[in-house]
């Protein structure tokens, strides 16, 4: 799997001349770097467009381009590093539509403000999402004949290992994420998990067997139900592991992987089912979490995932509103609208990872899903996390906040509360957990940190609390406003998160 490969140069001067065009990135009402200072001047007395947007400009520079990034001002109270990954990605357009295909990436102006630590490395990871072409696209028209910019020189003392895992891992969630239903169907995207973690520390295990999903994974299966009349629709779980040499944690991850969402017998009507099947993007920004780790092999932490790669269709078969099905767990779950799908998925991984968790040292489980179109609401492009008492109790969602600041994929921190626990409880003792109510999310107060509270009860984890003898920390991310550039699920490139947010906060050395 190709993708812009990364060259560190230590310096402007120390790089050597095939590159074929310079990209500047920084605020150009500071100072600029002498070797562009004279250039950027002489261009501006004809354009005053230059420093306020990205330009191309004939200049004595690698390639004769020199193409402008500006970030706008960095300093402000609300500025933070995205502005860079814009920038880059504005400049990296220009350079592949001049016809550059090894453009050298420079960044200036950041060194002395904290929160621009990893300018360098977010502005290149800016640039390969810019120029990330689709699966579908590259297997139609050929990889190499639309990604034409096949090599980018960053200057910094940069750790190059680092940059490339990253990338490796933010391509691997956008094919997963953005891919059409039938492409990426369950048996396939198992397939492009198996291929993408071939040679690598990683070990992929996918469970198929219809009749032990029904067993071990009721939940799942019930969403899954409508599907089994097309074979190549079948759902499977797909178990990916890392085993650290010298483990002192692991992470555990619950990946929903909703390869098409119809809603089901709650149909989505009205236009809302385009874009449905990016519903997979939680396993995907898994999966490519993973893929960063298989590049880092991390020496003291172990990392244990699993995803629900399932389609949510509709038939003669599917499960309805009402129903009350036993989960992994033992807990009985009332059903109450069949399009909050992602949940019940959720809830039996998760439960199959709290039962694994007291074999691995310090455990910390989270659940990475587009689940609510209230966090896209209230967060905005922000992941949304809920943490449980025992993640809070150890700082987790702190350090996932630091991370996403820093590394450029930003979060937002929300508080789990005992209205979320009441809106869930059961009304008989028919069952023990409503998995949601009738309303969209969007439209339903606290909408996105209530189903954390189902999750909670559904996967037996509360049970380990700070009140109980085995806490277990746990972390609820929502990605349904973060998943996908500008909030367009039917045509917005997917972003990758938290793909960058979990690799900076765990595997950055
Ligand atoms: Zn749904």
């Amino acid at each position: 799997m190709a993708f812009p490969t990364v060259e560190v140069v230590e310096s402007y001067s120390a790089a050597h001349n095939d590159y074929d065009a310079v990209i500047l990135v920084g605020d150009y009402a500071q100072q600029l770097p002498a070797e562009f200072a004279d250039f950027v001047e002489r261009a501006q007395q004809n354009d005053q467009r230059i420093g306020k947007q990205p330009l191309l400009v004939t200049a004595d520079v690698f390639g004769g381009r020199l193409i402008t990034a500006p970030t706008g001002p960095l300093t402000r109270d609300y500025d933070d590093v995205r502005q860079l990954a814009d920038a880059a990605g504005a400049a990296a357009h220009i350079a592949q539509q001049a016809g550059a295909t090894k453009p050298l990436l420079v960044v200036f102006g950041t060194q002395s403000d904290a929160r621009y630590g990893q300018a360098e490395a977010v502005a290149y990871w800016g640039l390969c999402q810019a120029l990330y072409e689709p699966l579908e696209a590259r297997e139609a028209l050929g990889e190499d004949a639309i990604e034409t910019i096949s090599t980018v020189g960053v200057v910094g003392a940069l750790d190059h290992e680092w940059l490339t895992a990253v990338e490796a891992g933010k391509r691997v969630a956008r094919d997963l994420c953005g891919t059409e239903p039938e492409r990426m169907a369950p048996p396939r995207f198992a397939e492009y998990c198996q291929q993408a973690f071939a040679h690598t520390p990683v070990k992929v295990t996918v469970i198929d067997d219809i009749q032990q999903l029904h067993h071990e994974y009721p939940l799942l299966m019930a969403v899954g139900r409508a599907s089994l009349d097309v074979e190549r629709h079948w759902p499977c779980v797909v178990r990916l592991e890392y085993c650290a040499p010298a483990a002192e944690q692991t992470l555990m991850f619950a990946g929903k992987g909703i390869v098409y969402d119809t809603g089901g017998a709650d149909l989505k009507t009205g236009g809302h089912m385009a874009g449905m099947s990016r519903d997979k993007g939680g396993a995907a920004g898994v999966a490519g979490f993973m893929k960063t780790v298989a590049e880092m092999r991390p020496d003291t932490v172990n990392v244990v995932a699993e995803l629900g790669v399932v389609r949510n269709s509709i038939g003669a078969e599917a499960f309805v509103a009402d129903e009350i099905i036993k989960a992994h767990s033992g807990v009985r779950v009332r059903i109450g609208n069949t399009d909050a799908e992602g949940r019940l998925v959720l809830a039996d991984l998760l439960s199959h990872l709290r039962s694994q968790a007291g074999n691995y040292p310090r455990p910390q489980l989270f659940s990475v899903a587009t689940l609510t179109g209230h966090a896209a609401l209230a967060k905005g492009p922000y992941s949304a996390l809920v943490p449980n008492g025992p993640a809070r109790a150890t700082g987790l969602p702190e350090r996932l906040w630091e991370a996403g600041e820093v590394y450029g994929d930003p979060t937002e921190i929300s508080w789990s509360r005992r209205e979320d626990f009441a809106f869930v409880a059961p009304r008989t003792k028919a069952d023990d957990v409503l998995s949601s109510n009738n309303g969209s999310s969007a439209a339903t107060p606290r909408g996105h940190q209530f189903p954390m509270a189902f999750l909670t009860i559904a996967a037996g984890l509360d049970h380990h609390g700070n009140d109980s003898d085995h806490p277990i920390p746990y972390v609820h991310v929502d990605i349904a406003g973060s998943g996908v550039q500008g909030g367009d699920w039917q045509h917005g490139k997917p972003s990758a998160a938290p793909v960058t947010c979990f690799a900076g906060a765990y595997l950055h050395k």
